[in-house]
Formats: C-alpha cells, structure tokens, sequence
C-alpha cells in the first residue's frame, strides 16, 4: 500500500511539476506575443502617418510646380554677355516690375549680330547698350543679361525691367510673323514668372518718348493688340494646364 501511495503521490508531483512547466510555458509565450506586438503595432502607427504625410508633400510639391508657370520656357539661346560697363554691369535691378518692348532700328540685322555687337561694346568702350532679350527675324530667341540683372536698353527704367530688343525686316519696324509670335511668348512667359500685369507692358516709347518700337508706336491699336495677345496667352496657357 505504501509504495502504491508514494508511487502516486509521485504521480501527482510529476503531473503538478509537468502543470507548472506547461502553464509557465504558455505565459511566457503569451507574454512573448504580446511584447512583440505591442511595438510592431506602434511601428505600423508610424508607418501609416508618415507614408500619407510623405505623398501629400510630395504631391503638393507637384501641383506646386505644375501650376507655378502655365507659360511654357520659350526656347531661349543663353549667350550671356561677358560682365562690362558697356553692356553688362553686373548690377541687380531694384525690382522687376516692367517688361520694355524695343526695335533695333537696324534692318535685316540678326539676334546674333545684335549679341555680338552689345559684347563689343566692352573693346570698343564708346557706347553703352544692351538688352536682357534679343528676338531674331526668325522667331530666335538670346538671352544676353539674366532677368535681375540691369541691360542697357530703357533709360531711367533699366533697374526695374527687364528688356526685350526685336530684330525686324525693313524700316517700319513691323516685326515678322515669326519675330512677333516668339516676342508675345517671351513676353508671356515672363510677365507670368515675374507678376508683371498687361499695364507694366511697355514700350520704350513710354519711358522716353522715343519713337521705339516704331511700328508699335506708329500703330497704337497695334501696340495694343500686342498687350492683348500676351495675355490671352498666358490665359490660354492657364486654361490648358487646367
Ligand atoms: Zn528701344
């Protein structure tokens, strides 16, 4: 009788022993689970805000590039003049607050012969001009002086325009087809980039009185159709970006 006893009372001990082991097992695992839940679940918190925040960022950054400048860049030939007292001084404007539209006044001249010759200007040291545009009979564009930066172009208003010379066919001054298109681009692009509205469109004649550019003072209905053309660009433009 007393071995069966002990032998159950064994038993017994190995079964509380076998309980224990178990239950003590099972409450480190859950214990386990749970510590490993609890951050993963805080980490996917995380993940879920930032990974919103991160595409509206970057979306808005999108939208903001996309609706900045509904004006396509024209095509523009940089050939910035080298910095000089004669056609580039390397001075920065007050503010941009005009766009001057100018005439060479020197039929049949290219962009690129009116670009060599504002950079003469530093050899030949006689004459001051320049223009931060010159628009070629072709419909060319080159860029001399960046905008911000003074040309010589329009009198008192250099440190507060930026300047656009137009090349032209004959001594009316009218400008091609080509030449004109491209000036009402450019004109375009930079009023919108800039914030200058149609009344900060001038001509030189404004500044001066001087009879630049001839056409478009000669035919002021024209000079306004000039002014009305860029802006219905620069709406159109709008309306097709959307
Ligand atoms: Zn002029």
């Amino acid at each position: 009788m007393d071995d069966r006893q002990s032998e159950r009372k064994k038993r017994i001990r190995w079964g509380r022993f076998l309980l224990w082991i178990c239950v003590t097992a099972v409450t480190v695992m859950v214990v386990w689970i749970l510590l490993q839940l609890v951050p993963k679940e805080d980490e996917n918190v995380d993940v879920l805000l930032d990974t919103p925040v991160e595409l509206e960022t970057e979306q808005q950054t999108e939208t903001e590039i996309e609706t900045e400048y509904a004006v396509p860049m024209p095509d523009i030939d940089e050939q910035l003049l080298t910095i000089n007292d004669y056609s580039r001084p390397g001075e920065k404007t007050d503010a941009l607050e005009y766009i001057v539209i100018h005439y060479l006044a020197n039929p049949r001249t290219t962009a690129q012969q009116n670009h060599d010759y504002f950079e003469s200007l530093k050899d030949l040291q006689d004459t001051s001009m320049s223009a931060n545009f010159i628009v070629g009979i072709d419909g060319e564009i080159i860029e001399c002086v960046p905008p911000g930066e003074i040309a010589y172009a329009s009198n008192s208003m250099n440190h507060l325009s930026i300047s656009i010379e137009n090349c032209h066919l004959d001594k009316t001054g009218r400008f091609t087809q080509e030449t004109y298109n491209s000036c009402v681009h450019l004109t375009a692009y930079l009023a919108e980039k800039y914030g200058i509205d149609r009344e900060h469109i001038i001509r030189h004649y404004d500044v001066t009185g001087k009879e630049c550019p001839l056409y478009y003072v000669e035919h002021e209905d024209k000079w306004e159709a000039f002014r009305d053309d860029v802006m219905a660009y620069i709406e159109e433009c709008k309306k097709s970006v959307g």
